[in-house]
C-alpha cells in the first residue's frame, strides 16, 4: 500500500523531470541485479537528462524518504547498485565528454562516459586514462570513481582515485559542490559557515586533528604499501594532507604532503556521500609502443606466486594470474577457444607478465633474463613470448575470466565473496597457504585468478547459493577470510569495493572506532540516508537478499529444445551473471548486442532478456511460466543474431531462449498470422514458384504489395522478395544441371562413376526459390574444381520456424532432414550450404532439437556440414604445401578489390576467415572485412513494421557508413541473403554472394 503511494508519487514526478521515470515491473526487474549475487527489486528507475533532474530527484528523495541508488553500467561485483529505492541510471543521457585539455593532461566528463570511449577520444593527443578495468568496454567513469576501480596495470597507474582531480555534484541537501585541491587557506575558509558543505569540512578537520583518531587510522588501516586498498572510506589518505601535516614533506615517511581534496574520499565511497555530475580526470601519456607478454606456465598456483615475486623485480607493467579452473572454463566458449592459442599442456596456473619498452630488442633481453632466473629457481616449464597483435587475444582471454566462471556446470558456481583480497605480494604465498588450509577445513574448492603483481587475488570458492547450508558457508568463508586478511594487514577489497558483500566486515577490518567514524560521516553528510544506504555503513548481513532464494525447489520446465546439458532452461538463464559485456558499443569492435548498441537502452541488452526470463521462470505462479507479456516485450527486439552465443563469456544464448519462449507464449496466446506466414514461407514460395511471374507481379506491384505489407504488418519501405524464374531444384533436374566433370549424376556413394569426389549441396529455401542463380554458380564452380554435385532429397532448413518461435515445427523439419540425410552425409561426402543462416541450423540447432534417438545422427551430420567457403578452404585447399596454386590457374589474374560483410551467424558459429581465404584465391584479389556485426535485417526482423527503425539504426552503426565511403570499383560481398537486401535498402548498393564473385573470376565459365 505504502509502495503504491510512492509509485504514484514517482509517476507524478515525471511532469517536473526532463529524463524518464519507470515504475513498471519489467524495468524494475531488469535493475534488480548487477554483476553480484544480490537481488532487490527497486521502486523505480529514473534516467536524468541533466544535473537539474538529479537535483529534482534529491529534493524528492528527501521529501518522500526514498533512497537514490546512483548507477552507471551496473557491473559492480559486490551489490553496490542493488537496493530497494530509486535507481538513478546516468548511463543513458549523462554521457558527454565536456572538455579535453591536452596541454594540461586532463579531461572533464559526465559520469556516464564509457572508459573505452574516453580513451578513444583522447588517444589522438597521445594520452589515456591509466586505470584499466577488465570491464573497460562498458564501465563508466562515474562507476569507476564510485568503486575506485583499477586494472591490470595498477602497478604503474594506480586506481581511479589517483587520477581524480575534482568532482562536482550534489550533497544530500541539494547544495552543489565541487571537491578539488584546496590550499590551506581555502580549506580553512571552507570550514567557516553553516552550510552542509561548511559542516563537513569542519567535521573532517576536527576528527582528523584528533591524535587518538589519527592513531586508530594508522593502526587499523591496511599496510600503506598495498596500493589496492578499497575497504571503507579512504580517511587514511586524507591524513597525509596539508591541513594535518603542515610541512611539504611528511615527517616520518618523507613522502610529499598533498593538498586537501575531498574527491579522494568520494572515490570509493560507492555513491553513499554525494551524487556526482562532473568529474575531472588526470590523463597519462600512452605507454611505449613496443610490448610483449611472457606467459609463464606453472605447475601450480603456489609455484606461480613465487614466480610473481621474481617477475616483479624486472619492472613489469602488470602481472596477472589465471589458474587451471579458469582456463578450463574458456575451453567451451567459442570466442575464447580462439584465444587459447598460446597455452601448452595443462598448466596449473599461468602468469601473464607484461613488459613495455622502447625497442623489441630490449623486450627480448628482459624476457630472456627473466626466463633464466625463473628456470634456475625451478619455477615454470614453458615461457612463450607473445607480441602484438596476438597480445590482444591473451588479454581478452584474461578479461573474460570473471565472466566465463558462470560456465561452471550445475548449481555450484565460483562465487564472488572473497574475490578481491589484496596483501603485500611478498606475503602472498604464505597468505594463500593459510587460505587453502581454511578452504580444506571447510571442504571447499576455489578458483584463483587476478592481478598478482599488486598482491590482489580474485579467489572464488565454489558454492551452491541455492543450498541453505552453502549460504551459511558463504558467510563463514567471508568472515574467516576477513580475519586472515586482517592478520596479513591486507585489504578485504582491492578494487571491487565493499557493497553489500563486504560492508558487514568493515568493523573487523578497520576497527570499531574507525567504523563509528564512518557512521558519523555518513550521518553528517547524508542525515536521511538518501544516498545508496546499506553500503559501507549499516550493511545488512552479507548472505541476505541473494539472487536465488535458498532452499526454494527448482521445478522442471518442459522444453522443446534439449537444455539438459546446462541442467534446464532456468539454469540457462542463470548463466547470466550481469557482467555487462552485452553493453558493448561499436568502439569495442565487438558485436554483442546490436539492439543495445543502436538503442542505448538497458532493456535491450542480452542481460535484460536473461534477467527477465529468469525472474518469471523462477517466480511465475502460472501453469505456463512463459505466459508473461513482460518476457515477450523483453525478447521482441532481440534479432536472434547469435552474437551473444559466442561473445557472452557465460555463453548466454538468447536467440535460443527467445525461440523456446515464443513457442510457449504462442501456446497460451495463439500464433500471429504474420509469424505463421514467415515460418511457412517455403510452402508459399513453392506454390508461387509454379507461376513465378504472377507471384512476382504481386510482390513488385506497388499498390498490391503495399496492401499486403499493410495487412501483414511489414514495413512499407521494404521491397518484398521475388522468386527466381526457375528454382535451383528445377535447374538441377534439367540435363545441364550439375554436370559432373564427366557429365554423370549419381546418388550412390562418395565417388561418381568417373571417380570424381561427390559433395551434397543443400538447396536451402532462400537459394532454391529466390536466388537460384547463386546455387547454379556454386554447382558450376564445384564442377570446375573437379567435384560432382548432388542435391539430395531434403526439407527446408527450418531457420524461419526457429526464428519465429515455431520450434515444434522446426523440430519436425530437423527430424525429417536428419532421417533423409543420415545415410548420405559423411566426412567423404559432406553437406555444403550457401546461406549461412540456413546451413548453420544443422550445426547449431538440430542436435538439440531432434528426438533423443536421432541425436547421434544429427551430430554426425552437424560434424560434416560446411559453409561453401569452409568446404573450399578445408577440403579443396588442404593437403599440399601450396594448395592454392593447384586451382589458382582456373581464375583470372585481373585485380579486384572486395569488401566483405560476414553474416552474423557465420561470425558467431563459424568464422569469416574461410570467406576471406576463398575470395583471395584469384591472385590479384584483395579482401577487406567490414567490422560490422549484425546488419540489422536478421531474417524477417527488419521487414516487420515495428522493427524497421531499429533495423536501419543497426545498419547505420558501422555497415552503411562503411559502404557509403566505398568506391563503386569495389565489389561488395555478403554471404547472407538478408544482409544483401539490407545493404541494398540502406545504401542502394548491390552486394554479391562470395560464390558469385569466385564464379565470375573463373577463366572458363560454363554458361
Ligand atoms: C567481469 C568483470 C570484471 C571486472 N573487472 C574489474 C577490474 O579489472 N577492476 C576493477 O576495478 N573492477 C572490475 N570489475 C568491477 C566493475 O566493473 C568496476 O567496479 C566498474 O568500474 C564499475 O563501473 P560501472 O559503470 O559498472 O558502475 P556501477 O556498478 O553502475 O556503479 C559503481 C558504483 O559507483 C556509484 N556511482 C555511479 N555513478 C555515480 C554518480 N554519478 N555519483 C555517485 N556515485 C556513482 C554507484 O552507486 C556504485 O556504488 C569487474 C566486474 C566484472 C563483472
Ligand atoms: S548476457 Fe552474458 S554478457 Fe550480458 S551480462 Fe549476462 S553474462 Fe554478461
Ligand atoms: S541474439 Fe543478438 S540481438 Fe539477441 S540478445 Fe543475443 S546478441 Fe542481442
Amino acid at each position: 500500500m505504502e509502495n503504491d503511494l510512492l509509485t504514484k508519487k514517482l509517476t507524478g514526478l515525471q511532469s517536473s523531470f526532463d529524463g524518464e521515470i519507470f515504475t513498471d515491473l519489467s524495468q524494475r526487474l531488469m535493475y534488480a541485479t548487477d554483476a553480484s549475487a544480490y537481488r532487490e527489486v527497486p521502486l523505480g528507475i529514473a534516467r536524468p537528462l541533466h544535473k537539474e533532474d538529479i537535483l529534482t530527484l534529491i529534493r524528492f528523495a528527501n521529501e518522500a524518504g526514498i533512497p537514490l541508488i546512483p548507477r552507471t553500467a551496473g557491473t559492480s561485483l559486490a551489490g553496490q547498485v542493488v537496493g530497494s529505492g530509486l535507481v538513478v541510471d546516468v548511463s543513458r543521457h549523462m554521457t558527454r565528454i565536456l572538455e579535453i585539455n591536452p596541454g594540461e593532461n586532463w579531461v572533464r566528463v559526465q559520469p556516464g562516459v564509457i572508459l573505452d570511449e574516453l580513451n578513444k577520444a583522447v588517444e589522438p593527443y597521445g594520452l589515456f586514462f591509466g586505470p584499466e578495468t577488465s570491464t573497460s568496454s562498458r564501465c563508466m567513469i562515474g562507476g569507476m570513481v564510485g568503486n575506485n576501480s583499477c586494472g591490470a596495470h595498477s602497478i604503474l597507474y594506480g586506481s581511479a582515485r589517483d587520477h581524480v582531480i575534482s568532482v562536482k555534484g550534489f550533497l544530500s541537501d541539494g547544495s552543489e559542490v565541487e571537491f578539488k585541491d584546496l590550499s590551506l587557506q581555502e580549506f580553512n575558509d571552507k570550514c567557516n559557515g553553516e552550510t552542509l558543505e561548511n559542516k563537513i569540512y569542519r567535521h573532517i578537520r576536527n576528527v582528523l586533528s584528533d591524535p587518538t583518531t589519527r592513531e586508530n587510522i594508522r593502526k587499523e588501516y591496511p599496510d600503506p604499501s598495498i596500493h589496492r586498498r578499497n575497504t571503507g572510506y579512504a580517511l587514511d589518505l586524507l591524513l597525509d594532507t596539508e591541513p594535518f601535516i603542515p610541512s611539504p614533506v611528511h615527517l616520518f615517511t618523507r613522502l610529499p604532503v598533498y593538498p586537501f581534496n575531498f574527491s579522494k574520499l568520494i572515490a570509493g565511497s560507492e555513491g553513499t556521500l554525494m551524487f556526482m555530475t562532473e568529474i575531472r580526470l588526470n590523463l597519462v601519456p600512452l605507454p611505449p609502443k613496443e610490448k610483449a607478454l611472457m606467459c609463464v606456465h606453472c605447475n601450480s598456483v603456489g609455484e606461480s606466486l613465487k614466480a610473481n615475486i621474481i617477475a616483479l623485480k624486472h619492472d613489469p607493467g602488470s602481472v596477472e594470474l589465471m589458474d587451471r579452473a579458469i582456463m578450463d572454463c574458456t575451453r567451451d566458449n567459442i570466442t575464447q577457444r580462439r584465444n587459447r592459442f598460446f597455452i601448452e599442456g595443462d598448466p596449473g596456473a599461468i602468469l601473464i607478465i607484461e613488459f613495455a619498452r622502447d625497442t623489441r630488442e630490449e623486450l627480448l633481453g628482459i624476457c630472456q633474463e627473466l626466463e633464466e632466473e625463473l628456470r634456475s629457481a625451478g619455477l615454470g616449464y614453458h615461457f612463450p613470448i607473445i607480441f602484438p597483435p596476438d597480445i590482444r587475444k591473451v588479454w581478452e582471454l584474461r578479461k573474460a575470466g570473471l565472466g566465463v566462471l558462470s560456465n561452471y556446470p550445475g548449481d555450484r558456481k565460483p562465487v564472488p565473496v572473497i574475490e578481491d583480497t589484496a596483501v603485500n605480494p611478498e606475503v602472498l604465498p604464505e597468505y594463500i597457504g593459510e587460505f587453502n588450509e581454511m578452504l580444506g577445513r571447510l571442504g571447499l574448492d576455489c578458483v584463483y585468478y587476478a592481478h598478482v603483481g599488486s598482491g590482489e587475488l580474485h579467489l572464488r570458492p565454489v558454492l551452491n547459493l541455492r543450498d541453505p547450508a552453502d549460504v551459511a558457508l558463504f558467510h563463514t568463508v567471508a568472515l574467516e577470510t576477513a580475519r586472515l586478511v586482517k592478520k596479513y594487514r591486507g585489504s578485504l577489497s582491492g578494487e571491487h569495493g565493499d557493497g553489500r558483500l563486504r560492508g558487514e566486515f568493515i568493523p573487523l577490518m578497520l576497527g570499531e572506532d574507525n567504523y563509528r567514524l564512518f557512521k558519523e560521516i555518513k550521518d553528517l553528510w547524508d542525515p536521511q540516508h538518501i544516498f545508496n544506504p546499506g553500503k559501507i555503513t549499516d550493511t545488512p548481513r552479507m548472505n541476505t537478499s541473494l539472487r536465488f532464494e535458498p532452499g526454494k525447489p527448482v521445478g522442471e520446465i518442459p522444453t522443446v529444445f534439449d537444455f539438459s546439458a546446462g541442467h534446464g532452461i532456468l539454469r540457462a538463464t542463470e548463466q547470466c551473471n550481469g557482467s555487462g559485456d552485452c553493453r558493448n558499443t561499436v568502439v569495442t569492435g565487438r558485436y554483442m548486442c546490436p539492439s543495445y548498441m543502436a538503442s542505448g537502452e538497458e532493456s535491450t541488452t542480452t542481460r535484460a532478456r536473461a534477467n527477465i526470463l529468469r525472474e518469471f521462470l523462477t517466480n511465475s505462479a502460472k501453469a505456463n511460466p512463459f505466459d508473461h507479456i513482460e518476457i515477450y516485450e523483453a525478447m521482441d527486439l532481440c534479432l536472434s543474431c547469435k552474437a551473444c552465443k559466442s561473445e557472452c563469456p557465460s555463453n548466454v544464448d538468447v536467440a535460443r531462449l527467445k525461440a523456446e519462449f515464443l513457442q510457449h507464449w504462442y501456446d497460451a496466446n495463439g500464433i500471429p498470422l504474420r509469424s505463421r506466414l514467415i515460418a511457412g514461407i517455403t510452402t508459399i514460395n513453392r506454390i508461387g514458384s509454379t507461376i513465378p511471374f504472377l507471384f512476382n507481379f504481386f510482390q513488385e506491384n506497388r499498390l498490391i504489395s503495399g496492401i499486403i505489407k499493410r495487412l501483414l504488418g511489414f514495413a512499407p519501405q521494404r521491397r518484398m522478395p521475388v522468386l527466381s524464374s526457375q528454382t535451383l531444384r528445377a535447374y538441377f533436374r534439367t540435363p545441364s544441371g550439375s554436370p559432373t566433370p564427366s557429365g554423370s549424376k549419381t546418388l550412390t556413394g562418395s565417388k561418381t562413376l568417373t571417380g570424381s569426389p561427390t559433395v551434397f549441396l543443400f538447396a536451402d529455401e532462400f537459394t532454391n526459390f529466390n536466388e537460384a542463380h547463386i546455387g547454379i554458380k556454386a554447382i558450376r564452380l564445384l564442377n570446375a574444381m573437379g567435384y560432382s554435385v548432388l542435391i539430395p532429397d531434403h526439407a527446408e532448413s527450418g531457420r524461419a520456424a526457429v526464428s519465429k518461435g515455431l520450434v515444434r515445427k522446426a523440430k519436425q523439419i530437423a527430424e525429417t532432414n536428419v532421417r533423409k540425410l543420415r545415410d548420405l552425409i559423411s566426412p567423404e561426402t559432406p553437406l555444403i550450404g550457401l546461406e549461412p543462416s540456413a546451413i548453420l541450423t544443422f550445426r547449431d540447432e538440430y542436435p538439440d532439437l531432434v528426438d533423443h534417438s536421432l541425436r547421434e545422427d544429427a551430430l554426425k551430420i552437424a560434424g560434416n556440414t560446411l559453409l561453401f567457403e569452409e568446404f573450399i578452404v578445408s577440403r579443396v585447399l588442404s593437403g599440399e604445401e601450396e594448395p592454392v596454386s593447384r586451382i589458382r590457374h582456373l581464375f583470372t589474374k585481373d585485380p579486384a578489390k572486395i569488401k566483405l560483410h560476414g553474416h552474423c551467424h557465420q561470425k558467431s558459429l563459424a568464422s569469416v576467415e574461410p570467406t576471406i581465404t576463398m575470395l583471395s584465391i584469384p591472385e590479384n584479389y584483395t579482401v577487406e572485412e567490414i567490422r560490422s556485426g549484425c546488419c540489422g535485417m536478421a531474417g524477417s526482423f527488419g521487414f516487420e513494421r515495428e522493427h524497421y527503425e531499429l533495423s536501419m539504426k543497426i545498419g547505420e552503426l558501422v555497415l552503411f557508413p562503411e559502404i557509403r565511403k566505398t568506391g563503386e570499383d569495389v565489389i561488395l560481398v555478403a554471404p547472407g541473403t538478408s544482409c544483401r537486401q539490407q545493404i541494398l535498402d540502406g545504401t542502394g548498393r548491390k552486394a554479391l554472394h562470395p560464390v558469385e564473385v569466385l564464379y565470375d573470376a573463373l577463366l572458363q565459365r560454363n554458361r
